[in-house]
């Protein structure tokens, strides 16, 4: 496998980074998750306007343009003779000496490694996901944005491993309120009386490129959408729930903390998404 590094193509073997790195350090970095389907690349613009937001938040100099990180993500995939996978696209504080301040580092690093990836076994996309909610909480919005892409994953890594002690792939993260943040790594959604709901990035929750996606299919088949704070309750006696995110695409939920959602099964209007995501994950995209 070929992994972009500092400007370099190189092989996996020799695409490293310091161990003296703020990002794995400190966590003081940002990423994306990024997929190509048939060739193209889904929505690389979103993701990387998303990426300069994160930067911007965070007051890390982009040590590339739009234009050369687009080059060098498309690069990677055709180095890698990559048509459908997924893209990790990294870009941390850089090296500098043991200490926080993002000062002590010369540049910033920045990575690229096109992937394969595996989804949730196609029962679930069948079936629908149980899922539970989990005792840790989003990371509250004025602590750290969730609109920031960031590389501090420990709240979410210690939601997975409380989901995955209660038997489920996913976990519903609450924010200090108590209303629905988002999961692990997917954005929520439930529909209710033929209307698509979701929370708002200042109840917790990041702005996925999949759930910017979601906004764009509900509009083309016709069915309403908007962002309010949820709650458990509303969770559970939803008509139909699903997930989104790049890895997942859109998965549904039939179940939450042992509730059954709707009738058990993927929703109408959840297949109808999910029908209308596929289509235009091929149709759509950066040709490599
Ligand atoms: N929330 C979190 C915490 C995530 O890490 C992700 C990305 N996997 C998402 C939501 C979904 O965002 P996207 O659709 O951009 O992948």
């Amino acid at each position: 496998m070929v992994v972009y590094i500092d400007g370099k193509y190189v092989d996996s073997t020799e695409a490293k980074v310091s161990v003296f790195d703020h990002g794995l350090l400190y966590g003081d970095g940002i990423f994306e998750g990024i997929r190509i389907y048939g060739g193209n690349v889904f929505r690389l613009e979103e993701h990387l306007e998303r990426l300069e937001m994160s930067a911007k938040a965070i007051m890390l100099a982009m040590p590339l343009s739009r234009a050369e990180l687009s080059a060098a993500v498309c690069e990677t995939c055709r180095r890698n003779k990559l048509n459908d996978g997924y893209i990790r696209l990294v870009i941390t504080r850089g090296a500098g000496d043991l200490g926080l301040a993002p000062w002590l580092c010369e540049k910033p690093t920045i990575f690229i490694i096109a992937s394969k990836i595996s989804l949730y076994p196609q029962e679930y996309y069948d079936n629908g996901l149980s899922i539970v909610t989990v005792p840790t909480r989003r990371i509250a919005p004025d602590a750290l944005p969730p609109t920031v892409k960031s590389l501090n994953y420990l709240n979410n890594i210690l939601a997975k491993i409380e989901a995955r002690q209660a038997g489920a792939l996913e976990a519903i993260m609450l924010n200090s309120q108590g209303y629905v943040a988002e999961c692990t790594a997917d954005n929520v959604f439930i529909v209710q009386k033929g209307e698509i709901v979701t929370p708002a990035a200042s109840a917790g929750a990041l702005k996925g490129i999949t759930r910017s996606t979601i906004f764009d299919i509900a509009r083309e088949i016709g069915v309403p959408m908007r962002e309010a704070d949820l709650t458990r309750y509303d969770v559970w006696c939803a008509d139909e729930c699903f997930l989104t995110g790049t890895g997942a695409e859109v998965i549904p939920v039939v179940k939450l903390d042992g509730r059954v959602i709707g009738n058990g099964k993927p929703g109408g209007i959840t297949q109808r998404v999910l029908a209308s995501f596929r289509k235009r994950v091929q149709a759509e995209g950066t040709r490599i």
